[in-house]
């Protein structure tokens, strides 16, 4: 069993789609092994997003995901990763497939209401950065 990351960002968390989002993630068979709702600090986003550092977008992104609440969540499933990213769709939501994550709840590439890890390495990371042991099933 394979575990990824997912952060429902501040946008969906504002239009109040939680429960639909971690219901699309239940329907697909991933289970959640962990989730809190929290407030990241300035220099927990930069840190998460490190990756991008230099991109043109990286202080833009920042300021959004600490612009609200933002709910973390653990998924547990076959290919969890891929089948989270499959959920999400696109990073554009303009370009997301129907029904997907993005295509139904996003705005934007900025406000685009979900985050996936990536890869399995970067899901092990992902999760060790907002999650204790004790707090995953
Ligand atoms: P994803 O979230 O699909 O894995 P990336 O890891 O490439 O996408 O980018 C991280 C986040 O940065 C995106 O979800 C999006 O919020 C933002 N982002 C990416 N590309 C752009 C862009 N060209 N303009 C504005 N924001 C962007
Ligand atoms: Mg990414």
């Amino acid at each position: 069993m394979e575990k990824t990351l997912s952060i429902i960002k501040p946008d969906a968390v504002a239009k109040n789609v939680v429960g639909k989002i971690l219901n699309r993630f239940e329907e697909a068979g991933l289970k959640i092994s962990a989730t809190k709702k929290i407030r990241l600090s300035k220099i927990d986003a930069k840190k998460f997003y490190e990756v991008h550092k230099d991109r043109p977008f990286f202080n833009d992104l920042v300021d959004f995901m600490v612009s609200g609440p933002v709910v973390v969540t653990v998924l547990e499933g076959e290919n969890a990763v891929s089948k989270n990213r499959e959920l999400m769709g696109e990073t554009d939501p303009k370009e997301a497939k129907p029904g997907t994550i993005r295509a139904d709840f996003a705005d934007s590439i900025d406000a685009n209401a979900v985050h996936g890890s990536d890869s399995y390495e970067n899901a092990k990371t992902e999760i060790n950065f907002f999650f204790a042991t004790k707090e995953i099933f």
